[in-house]
């Protein structure tokens, strides 16, 4: 049992990026006086939660993680839409499945997609099942794609919501509760420890990748997992779902917002370098995108971002417990916005009645004081 939080309690938020944003805002919903800064500048390109595609994938994504992480997504899924509808504006939100498509020649790639799909699936038995399509069925689902593929999986009820309308709406929700981001103001935990020593409270420390020399859990460090992604504006294609091409070298998904705005990515490098996108990646996505669909073409580059992912050695995100009342919340790597209403949640427990029941049910890595001490 942790110290719970009490009403009025203060709290410090490190990081206004997508998981200290959607914890401030929970709490001074809760009628918390807040206090959220952020090393970066106002335009919020301090966080990797600005340059994501934000698709909520859990079976298409659960080809490259562990059941836990589609555990998250799935409970993460059901909560987005309750979250959203708290906010003072709207944020483009759909759940209309995710298609995956490949080229005749990389059917073995299909296969071993499938393959590891349906591991999923028997550790999981309750996720909608992935639905295999023919020439016709995908002509009639995606009817843009018609003759360019002729098979393809259809992976039922997965979503994606646009990341800037969300962290926009976050933000002025803030402002509705009369909290305004600190914006470029960089604290260490041991600063951020002092003011919570000072004013009293709560101490919640998401910082991303900043949190990487405080990140406190032993065994553990934090690492940048690069990812470079395309913002076009293509009014001559329409999709009605996020779409990823299988393939060996240039896996891409293409994730179509409001207005016929598509986020092509990501590239996934291991490596720190926040620079500009390379020449090879911008190729890379723009081609493979423009083998999913010809009208790419004739599109316009709005944006060619890169950032890099918060990650733990084993890909899985985390909630450590410094000290009383200091908890750091990290990890969240190529899977934030795909699960973090279920962290938001297991650390709402643990705050407002000390319990980690949610985090137990999801076998969400949740390390406390009182575990580490027994
Ligand atoms: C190319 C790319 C594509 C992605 N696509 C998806 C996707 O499709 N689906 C999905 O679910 N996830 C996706 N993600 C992952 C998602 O963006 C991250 O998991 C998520 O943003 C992590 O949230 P966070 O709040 O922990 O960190 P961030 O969003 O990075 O926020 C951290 C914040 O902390 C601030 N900060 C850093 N240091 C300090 C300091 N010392 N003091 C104060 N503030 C500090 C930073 O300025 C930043 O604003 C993608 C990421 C990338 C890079």
């Amino acid at each position: 049992m942790s110290e719970s939080l009490q009403p009025q309690e203060p709290v410090l938020v490190l990081g206004a990026g997508l998981m200290g944003r959607l914890l401030a805002l929970s709490l001074a919903q809760a009628g918390h006086p807040v206090r959220l800064v952020d090393a970066g500048p106002p335009d919020g390109s301090g966080a990797a939660a600005r340059v994501a595609a934000a698709m909520l994938a859990p079976l298409a994504e659960s080809a490259i993680t562990e059941p836990s992480v589609v555990a998250l997504g799935q409970y993460a899924l059901a909560r987005w839409p309750q979250l959203i509808k708290g906010l003072t504006r709207p944020v483009y939100f759909q759940q209309n499945g995710t298609l995956i498509v490949w080229h005749r020649q990389d059917a073995p790639e299909a296969q071993r997609f499938s393959g590891l799909l349906a591991q999923t699936g028997r550790a999981l038995p309750d996720l909608p099942r992935p639905r295999g399509l023919d020439s016709q069925g995908l002509a009639e689902l995606e009817p843009a794609l018609a003759q360019r593929f002729h098979q393809g999986l259809y992976l039922p009820e997965e979503g994606q919501l646009d990341n800037r309308q969300l962290l926009a709406a976050l933000t002025d929700s803030l402002a509705a509760r009369g909290i305004t981001i600190e914006w470029n103001t960089r604290l260490t935990l041991e600063q951020a420890q002092d003011i919570q020593a000072d004013r009293g409270g709560w101490l919640l420390d998401c910082r991303g990748l900043g949190a990487r020399a405080d990140w406190q859990a032993p065994g553990q460090s934090l690492r940048g997992v690069r990812g470079e992604v395309a913002r076009i504006h293509a009014p001559d294609v329409t999709l009605q779902r996020p779409t990823r091409l299988l393939h060996p070298r240039y896996p891409i998904y293409i994730a179509p917002k409001e207005d016929h705005i598509f986020v092509i990515g990501a590239t996934e490098i291991e490596s720190d370098d926040m620079s500009p996108a390379s020449v090879r990646s911008t190729l890379e996505l723009l081609s493979a995108a423009y083998a999913v669909h010809p009208g790419f073409g004739e599109g316009r580059i709005l944006e060619l971002c890169s950032h890099c992912r918060p990650t733990l050695p084993d890909n899985l995100p985390a909630i450590h417990e410094v000290a009383p009342r200091v908890l750091q919340v990290n990890g969240l790597y190529r899977h934030g916005f795909m699960i973090s209403p279920a962290l938001l949640d297991a650390v709402l427990e643990w705050m407002q009645q000390g319990r980690k029941t949610l985090a137990d049910q999801l076998q969400l890595r949740f390390s406390t004081l009182a575990a580490r001490a027994a």
